[in-house]
């Protein structure tokens, strides 16, 4: 583990205690219970996994094959993450669809999942993710464009305030998907066959 994710570790752990004192100070009984023995240390760890992404640096798109004339959408989805809200910290579950359509370079399909999930475990704005993710591949792969599509369930929506289970949509493009509504179109019709592949499709 490196030193700084030991501190980050370490502050997670201090605002899991943090929870458990006030839980029980809510409810003195619960004072010697054990199933809260070590939850600081596993809210800490699980919480971390969440925001993994945060600061990171990410190499995946550099390793790049070229490939003839290639000049067809590529996409992959559903990708499913759970994350954060920058507002309240709360989960979101999000799945997320990328498309691009290459110039030179092109990537295997794993990396594209890496760099959404990468960008993904941050506490970051779903419209900033969405346009983040669009952004990244434009730009390290030089692609004639990209698009991104995220559908996210936010625990702040669901289980406080409005108590909705309604997903929040973004969509982000770049390049040929601004000036053809055509290949934005093909896009989406493909995502359309992918619904019944996931249970958050
Ligand atoms: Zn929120």
């Amino acid at each position: 583990m490196t030193e700084k994710k030991e501190r980050v570790i370490s502050l997670f752990t201090e605002a899991g205690a943090k929870l458990i004192e006030g839980i029980k100070l809510l409810d003195p009984s619960l004072e010697d219970d054990e199933n809260f023995i070590r939850t600081d240390e596993r809210f800490a760890k699980g919480f971390f996994e969440l925001i993994e992404g945060t600061g990171a640096t990410g190499e995946e798109l550099d390793v790049t094959f070229k490939e003839g004339r290639y000049d067809e959408m590529i996409t992959v989805g559903p990708i499913c993450v759970v994350t954060v809200c920058p507002h309240h910290l709360l989960p979101v579950i999000m799945s997320i669809h990328v498309g691009y359509i290459p110039k030179e370079k092109v990537v295997g399909l794993s990396k594209l999942v890496r760099v959404a999930r990468r960008l993904a475990h941050r506490a970051v704005l779903q419209e900033k993710l969405t346009r983040d993710i669009v952004d990244e591949i434009t730009n390290k792969l030089r692609a004639r464009g990209a698009i991104c599509f995220i559908k996210a369930w936010h625990a702040c929506m669901f289980s406080r305030g409005v108590k909705e289970m309604t997903p929040v949509t973004t969509s982000a493009v770049t390049g040929i998907f601004l000036t053809e509504p055509t290949a934005k179109d093909e896009f989406f019709k493909l995502l359309e066959q992918t619904k019944n592949s996931s249970i958050l499709s």
